[in-house]
């Protein structure tokens, strides 16, 4: 025991050492971006813009990266044997693309149909937010979160539907604000049997 019990003390040293090369690393390139710019990087303002960016990075932006969510999403038995569609809407949600490094602003719909294994609907937001929080295209994220889904709860009869403003759209490029991507895995029943059903619950 007191052996194992060292042993994972260690993992964790190494894995806060690791991230702390990390932040070192981020931090240096923020330094080098804005001194490529000409800014001014001892202005009292600016200082701490580096470190700011590189904390906000690795915890927050992009901490799903760095996240094994597996453990936080146990199943339960589907003791009372419901059958009907699971549908968690308007759910919000944040991420970035990874083309531009710009903020995408969505809404989401995720569904699933119950076997034998059903999940806390909280859950279903978190493998998104785990998903979004990483340098993403929308069309992946969509993939991902029905796939982990999907094999959580050993079934093919999940959706996705996410709603987006992606700021790479908006604020460069094409330029147009409001502009909203949309996208759609709908596997198993959602596919055919029950689409008009599952829009219908949507609207
Ligand atoms: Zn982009």
């Amino acid at each position: 025991m007191m052996h194992s019990a060292a042993a994972n003390e260690k993992i964790k040293d190494l894995s806060t050492a690791a991230k702390s090369i990390k932040h070192k690393r981020i931090e240096n390139a923020v330094e080098e971006i804005l001194d490529a710019l000409g800014l001014d990087l001892s202005n009292d303002s600016l200082r701490e813009t580096p470190t700011r960016v590189a904390k906000m990075y690795l915890n927050e932006i992009f901490g799903g990266l760095n996240e094994d969510i597996s453990s936080v999403l146990k199943s339960f038995e589907n003791s009372y044997g419901y059958k009907g569609m699971v549908i968690e809407k308007d759910i919000p949600f944040q991420s970035h693309c990874e083309h531009h490094l710009l903020p995408i602003l969505g809404r989401a719909a995720i569904a699933y149909i119950p076997e034998d294994r059903v999940l806390g609907l909280s859950k279903l937001n978190r493998i998104l937010h785990h998903f979004a929080r990483r340098p993403q295209v929308q069309e992946r994220l969509t993939m991902q979160v029905a796939d982990m889904l999907s094999e959580t709860l050993q079934t093919d009869d999940v959706a996705v539907i996410l709603e987006a403003r992606h700021l790479c759209v908006e604020m460069r490029g094409v330029r147009d604000r409001g502009a909203e991507t949309s996208t759609m895995v709908l596997r198993g029943r959602f596919e055919k049997e029950l689409k008009e059903d599952f829009f219908r619950q949507l609207n």
